[in-house]
């Protein structure tokens, strides 16, 4: 490919801190108020106009929904997610579990007070596009934006992209799926114009459960204890909707869960549209899918106007700002998790947090059900090749089946809640992230409310 060479510039550094995190769902956000909280200096950048990552740029809004009377967790930022949630009146109670289902839009109120409130830099708007090296050590990131290149500095980087887009330009070794393993991107979308109590009647009468999810086109392995168990899937208007020429038969991968069910008429959190082949890394790929995405989402609302009870006056009440990417880059991190550590109870002395025995991708799914859990360990942040870095969120190392289990957003929050403490403390004791001292991170995390073992 022929290409053009920029000329060098100078670059206003518009600001210094002692912990920069990048990105701010669940894993960033988590990251920053743990670091803020234990007193440094915190600023938490953001491409986009709100905080909470795909809780509210995409409407994922099933935080806990794997949780039952047995299940066993970290608490924490996690769990106070969810508590502020509540309080704010920004959260319903989920049909599936015993947990409290995340309004996308009431979430942007509820992570601004709690920036607001732990005295972090906000720094919204922003598009990190280059680290600032001194070597193969990261001190700080450029950012584009409306006021065009802006440099920031910071003792300790936090890559919570969810892509690892700082660790991968920053020189570190990423791993990505490949595209035909890949898990499918959603367009998501919520609908208006439910007659609730039809809806919710004909729920009870045929009544879906996790076995459902293994007809047609999908096959997902359980531990058998889910497969009787309620679950909000829907299929069967969307068969009809083939057999009646309404979406054509290719497009048998429209089905899926319905989220939250309003008095106002609101369905929201509509995981129907699959897109496999889609590669969030590569723009024109995301531009080809979040169109095709709208389309597919378009003709499912069609079907369950058509074809399911209740839903005969629905309408598009809105999509997630964004296609939803469930996986891109992870990192070569000091120790990548696998999936016998995540089935069989894992235990790590640098554990950071617990996460209940709960995985959902790669046509696996075990609810926990039981009070198993594992440990996540400190190293899975800690990227090869590059310094004063801790990746967070989603992008952690780890294989295929790990990645089912810490991709989820309350894990990505017991990580993040472990890297915001490790780097406040690694900048007030001067120790290098790859050699802090885990008792005094642990330590830290256990005062601030997490189960570490
Ligand atoms: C459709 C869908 C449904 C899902 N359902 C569930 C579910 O029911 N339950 C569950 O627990 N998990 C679910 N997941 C998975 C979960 O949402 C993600 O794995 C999780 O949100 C990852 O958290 P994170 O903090 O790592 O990243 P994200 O939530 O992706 O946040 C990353 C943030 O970084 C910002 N960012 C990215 N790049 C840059 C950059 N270069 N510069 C500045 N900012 C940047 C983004 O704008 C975003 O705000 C789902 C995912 C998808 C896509």
């Amino acid at each position: 490919m022929a290409t053009i060479t920029e000329p060098a510039r100078a670059t206003q550094i518009i600001h210094e801190t002692d912990v920069l995190v990048v990105g701010s769902g669940p894993g960033g956000l988590a990251a920053a108020l743990a670091a803020a909280r234990s007193g440094v200096r915190v600023a938490l950048v953001e491409r986009f106009g709100c905080f909470g990552g795909n809780i509210t740029v995409v409407g994922v809004e099933g935080f806990a929904w794997y949780r039952h009377e047995e299940t066993v967790e970290a608490g924490g930022i996690g769990v106070e997610f969810e508590e502020r949630a509540k309080e704010m009146g920004a959260a319903t109670p989920e049909s599936q579990s015993l947990s409290y289902e995340l309004d996308s839009e009431g979430f942007k109120l509820v992570a601004d007070r709690l920036v607001e409130e732990a005295g972090i830099h906000a720094m919204l708007h922003r598009q990190f596009v280059a680290p600032i090296m001194d070597g193969t050590r990261i001190c700080g990131i450029i950012t584009e934006s409306k006021a065009g290149r802006e440099a920031i500095l910071a003792s300790r980087v936090i890559d919570a992209t969810g892509d690892a887009d700082i660790a991968q330009r920053a020189g570190a070794r990423t791993v990505k799926t490949p595209l035909e393993e890949m898990q499918a991107a959603s367009v998501m979308f919520h609908v208006a114009g439910v007659d609730k109590k039809r809806f919710m009647q004909e729920v009870k009468n045929d009544p879906q459960t996790y076995a459902d999810w293994s007809t047609g086109e999908w096959q997902v392995e359980t531990d058998g204890k889910e497969d009787t168990m309620f679950s909000p899937f829907l299929k069967k208007p969307f068969e009809q909707a083939i057999k009646a020429g309404v979406i054509p038969p290719h497009l048998n991968t429209i089905s899926g869960t319905w989220g939250a069910v309003h008095d106002s008429g609101e369905m929201t959190y509509m995981n129907l549209v699959h897109l496999a082949g889609c590669d969030g890394t590569d723009p024109d790929s995301l531009t080809h899918f979040e169109i095709e995405g709208r389309k597919q989402a378009m003709l499912a609302i069609e079907a369950l106007r058509r074809f399911s009870p209740g839903c005969e006056g629905v309408r598009l009440r809105n999509f997630g700002m964004s296609i939803g990417i469930r996986d891109t880059r992870k990192i070569d991190a000091a120790y990548n998790l696998t999936g016998a550590d995540v089935r069989g109870q894992a235990r790590f002395d640098d554990s950071i947090g617990i996460y209940p025995e709960f995985i959902d991708g790669y046509g696996l799914l075990i609810l926990p059900t039981t009070g198993r859990y594992m440990h996540v360990p400190y190293r899975a942040m800690l990227p090869k090749g590059a310094q004063n870095l801790l990746v967070t969120g989603r992008a952690i190392g780890g294989d295929q089946v790990a990645h089912a289990a810490t991709r989820n957003m309350a894990c990505c929050a017991v990580a993040g809640q472990g890297a915001g403490v490790a780097a406040a403390l690694s900048v007030k004791t001067g120790q290098p992230l790859d050699q802090i001292d885990i008792g005094a991170v642990q330590k830290a995390l256990v005062a601030q409310g997490v189960r570490i073992s």
